[in-house]
């Protein structure tokens, strides 16, 4: 994929401008909860290694999406080096079995309703298994699709296969089954489609925006398409939010947890 417009020539204030709208929701009696995602992730290369970084040193809570088929052991005690210390910092999740896409046309998705139900149960299961088996103790039962694409049949399968959540795009359908929230990201920092620097900065703004305003703001990442400007955003934005009494970060597998307590559901 090619590197984004946007951090290729980043609007000079980027960062500032992040700064006073997280300040200007963190003033609001509401408490805002936040979480950052990131997807792709399979092995401690250095952008994986500078990204955690980030996130460890301002003790801040990172949801990982981990594709199953691209993980070995090595990989994995590779990645739990680089987190080590603070395991509540880190949520280990499941990102589709092995990202190919199985669309017969259009969008890209993994598990489209055009399959059969029994081959998306069965990548779905043995994605799990493998996640199990190579994170002992540290697998959150929570579920990205690839391209944040997931139809009616994978949900199913989910929630017959025991996952806790699922995290899609702000706006997608169909709606989960009852027992599966979805977690939403809304900003998209690092896959933009748009071709002018200006107009990314705008529409990006406007998503965080709206994801403080609704009260859950999900922010994915995507660290292989990151330059030095993206860690530097990223870095001081991350700072920005974990700095903010009034706002609070929290990671899928917290979110998952809290919604199968009913006496916190309405917080949510
Ligand atoms: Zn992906």
């Amino acid at each position: 994929m090619a590197r984004q417009v946007l951090w290729e020539n980043p609007p000079p204030d980027l960062a500032a401008r992040a700064a006073r709208m997280v300040a200007r929701h963190a003033g609001k009696s509401r408490r805002p909860k936040v979480f950052f995602r990131a997807d792709d992730i399979h092995e401690a290369d250095p952008g994986f290694t500078r990204l955690a970084r980030i996130f460890s040193a301002r003790r801040a809570p990172l949801s990982m999406a981990v594709v199953p088929a691209w993980i070995t052991p090595e990989k994995v005690s590779g990645l739990l080096s680089v987190c080590k210390g603070a395991p509540d910092l880190w949520c280990f999740h499941q990102h589709g079995f092995d990202h190919e896409n199985r669309a017969l046309s259009g969008k890209k998705a993994e598990f489209p309703d055009s399959r059969d139900q029994e081959a998306i149960r069965t990548d779905l299961a043995r994605g799990r298994e493998r996640m199990e088996a190579l994170f002992p103790e540290r697998f959150d039962p929570v579920f990205t699709p690839p391209w944040n694409r997931l139809g009616e049949k994978g949900l199913v399968c989910l929630r017959e296969l025991g996952f806790s959540a699922v995290s899609r795009s702000f706006g997608s359908h169909p709606d989960p089954p009852p027992g599966l929230p979805d977690f939403p990201v809304q900003v998209d920092l690092h896959t933009r489609k748009e071709t002018d620097p200006g107009q990314a900065a705008a529409a990006l703004f406007r998503e965080l925006d709206e994801g403080l305003e609704r009260g859950l703001c999900g922010i994915m990442i995507h660290h292989a398409l990151m330059n030095d400007a993206a860690f530097d955003f990223l870095e001081r934005l991350v700072g920005q939010v974990a700095g903010e009494e009034s706002m609070e970060m929290l990671h899928l597998g917290d979110l998952a947890k809290r919604a199968s307590q009913p006496v916190s559901r309405g917080t949510l």
